[in-house]
């Protein structure tokens, strides 16, 4: 600790002759140079007919990958993905629902009710199965929503297991900025949450009511997006739902007047706090059949190692989504979605930083680490594969910094950093903003939720500090006004259509700008002392303690279990001779829970004999709420994983019914061959 006093000390010493001079000018020699037409060169290419689109698990997207990662390469930047190489992999799925998927409401008295696919209802299976059947009752939840921050819990302990839930999107109504931040949508409002919600509490299907007012966009919009082919993340071992679904509402009219229940009762019964589960007597009986196929796409990964042995652990990581939609092939004349605004631009911005950042003399004291993410368009999941993999990366990283979908419109005089706020990093970049004359453009629409749909917020859901930086809607010589319509034009005409196309006339120098302001700000989190944190209360401050940094999550250790609750946990540690010796691997352990709560039985299915005690003696001291009926059991896999990266880390992350438990290994040489 003092010694990191000191180091802060003499910093500021070395600042002191340049506040002295004028500190834009100053700021305005000292400023990177960033090069508009290299950001040209990428976007033109990227956007190119050659590559079709950039589809994910498609031709063009893997040339574009490949692209990006022979530009790292070119620039002497480190491979940085968990695999040592360039690229991350990111196994994937694609789900379509056939037709011949069927979907009953059945009574317990009286006449079933069939319903049409598409016309009624969309489903798909995220447990990623051909076929899926499910005969379960209906359980109306309200929201869906437990969020112990607002004192919300829709459930109220109420087990969801095997059953089907039905729910509104969106959230409590509020004008509070208190209670779920007023009218600005929260991550709880969001139809993916409700997914992920339901299937961590077991449920079997989960039906969205969809009102137009609640979801933003019209039932055209559900169908179309859900009608077609869906990819998804291969699946891990987090429960997932056999129908994750939206049905019309009047066909929720029909379900819930089965029950004798009106849904405008009902919506207004899920405004309260006192809100119980409602279960309606009304079964579902589904059959869900899909076509799959299974690939590999690929995250594009390069770092600079920061300068400073006990920081360049830490890394401020830049973020840019490479995939697009690809190709239409049912489409006449031009059929290439060549995404040049949506995402070439931020490609060309996170390139031309990363050029910069390998040129930079001197390497900041923590390190800088460029991620290009596939599978955005799919809704955001190479940036969630990342996420989830944050803990096996080399570095790990303590800021993200997203850029998508920058039009390339002339000098900004404005910038937008929508969730900066909720970060104690704000300070810094209201201060550069004022360094770059850039007035900060606050979220027009917070209502509509933007915060989550952009990689950023893979990020910011394991607990990384995260934003987006992008232009506002004033350029110089011209009025907000003009900056609106050019936005509107943009929505209108180009955006997810073909025609947003690369075009000569564009004028790049306030991307390079938007690049400039990136670097600067990757320079004061890659320097100063103090950590970057959530604003305490912020809804991910928790989620740190998921993915990482020791602590254990026991919501997502034992997610779709609410009858395992923890009293008292433990994990196991790493054995010190395996440690020694560099035994690494897996143990799994099956436990038995007597009704008092106690552990009754730990029986070790496999693992190195070395490590199977470890995982026993933990397990044994843990307790857990006590519950009469049946004994509980589980199964739990404990990963021993040796971290070679520079400095020692994190010791323990949780993923559902799996530990990761991580030692340095012992201090030969290879760590020094290693990180050089
Ligand atoms: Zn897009």
């Amino acid at each position: 600790m003092k010694k990191k006093a000191l180091m802060v000390f003499s910093t500021l010493l070395v600042c002191v002759p340049l506040v002295g001079i004028s500190h834009l000018e100053a700021g305005r020699e000292k400023r990177v140079k960033i090069d508009p037409e290299k950001i040209r060169v990428h976007v033109k290419y990227l956007a190119s007919d050659a590559l079709e689109g950039r589809g994910t698990g498609q031709k063009g997207g893997e040339i574009a990958a490949e692209y990006i990662a022979a530009q790292f390469k070119s620039f002497g930047l480190q491979p940085a993905s968990d695999a040592g190489t360039y690229l991350q992999s990111v196994p994937m799925v694609s789900m379509k629902t056939l037709p011949e998927t069927t979907f009953t409401l059945v009574p317990a008295n009286g006449q079933s009710v069939t319903l049409k696919n598409l016309d009624d209802f969309v489903a798909s299976n995220e447990s990623q199965t051909e076929s899926a059947d499910i005969d379960a009752p209906i359980v109306f939840v309200g929201y869906g929503i437990t969020a112990p921050e607002y004192k919300w819990d829709d459930y109220k302990g109420y087990d969801l297991k095997g059953k089907v839930a039905l729910l509104f999107v969106n959230e409590p109504l509020s004008e509070d900025p208190n209670f779920f931040k007023g009218k600005a949508l929260t991550y709880y409002g969001r139809w993916s949450y409700k997914y992920e919600e339901t299937a961590r509490r077991g449920a079997a299907a989960t039906l969205i009511i969809h009102r137009t007012d609640l979801a933003s966009y019209g039932w055209e919009v559900v169908r179309n997006s859900w009608g077609g082919e869906k990819s998804y993340l291969e699946r891990g071992s987090a429960p997932k739902l056999q129908a994750a679904s939206w049905i019309q509402l009047e066909v929720a009219k029909k379900l819930v007047g089965l029950a004798g229940l009106d849904v405008d009762g009902l919506f207004q019964q899920a405004q309260s706090r006192d809100f119980k589960p409602i279960e309606l007597g009304v079964r579902l009986k589904a059959h869900v059949v899909s076509q799959m196929h299974s690939f590999v796409a690929h995250n594009v990964m390069a770092m600079r190692t920061g300068s400073e042995p006990n920081k360049n652990n830490e890394a401020v990581l830049y973020t840019a989504h490479y995939d697009h939609l690809g190709i239409d092939k049912s489409r006449a004349g031009h059929n290439i979605y060549n995404g040049a605004v949506d995402n070439a631009t931020g490609c060309g911005i996170l390139l031309e930083l990363a050029r910069a950042w390998a040129k930079t003399k001197k390497a900041p004291p923590r390190s800088i680490l460029f991620a290009a993410v596939t599978a955005e368009e799919q809704g955001l999941l190479g940036s969630e594969h990342l996420g989830k993999r944050i803990v096996y990366l080399p570095v790990d990283p303590i800021l993200d910094l997203n850029y998508d979908a920058l039009e390339p419109l002339g000098i900004p005089e404005e910038v937008e950093v929508s969730g900066a706020e909720r970060t104690t990093f704000y300070p810094a970049v209201e201060a550069t903003a004022k360094e770059f004359g850039l007035a900060i453009r606050s979220d027009p629409r917070p209502e509509a939720g933007h915060y989550y749909r952009s990689d950023h917020f893979s990020l910011a859901r394991v607990g990384i500090p995260s934003f987006s930086i992008s232009e506002g809607m004033k350029f110089q010589g011209h009025d907000e006004a003009w900056g609106e319509e050019q936005a509107n034009d943009y929505v209108k005409n180009r955006y997810h259509q073909p025609a947003d196309m690369y075009r000569d006339d564009w004028n790049f120098k306030g991307l390079a700008e938007m690049a400039a302001f990136g670097y600067e700000l990757g320079l004061k989190a890659a320097t100063q002392a103090e950590p970057i944190k959530w604003v305490p209360g912020d809804e991910f401050e928790k989620a740190r303690g998921i993915a990482w940094e020791g602590g254990i999550n026991e919501e997502t250790l034992f997610a779709g279990r609410p009858d395992l609750h923890v009293t008292h946990l433990a994990a196991p540690t790493y054995p010190p001779l395996a440690r020694q010796t560099r035994i690494s691997g897996t143990v799994v352990a099956k436990v038995s829970v007597r009704n008092d709560g106690k552990v009754d039985q730990v029986e070790i299915l496999n693992g190195h004999p070395l490590l199977r005690q470890a995982v026993v003696d933990s397990l044994r001291q843990w307790t857990f709420s006590s519950q009469s009926g049946e004994t509980r059991g589980f199964e739990l896999r404990c990963e021993f994983i040796l971290d070679f990266s520079p400095s020692p880390r994190k010791e323990v992350a949780v993923e559902p019914f799996h530990l990761l438990i991580f030692a340095s290994p012992p201090t030969v040489n290879t760590v020094t061959s290693k990180s050089e």
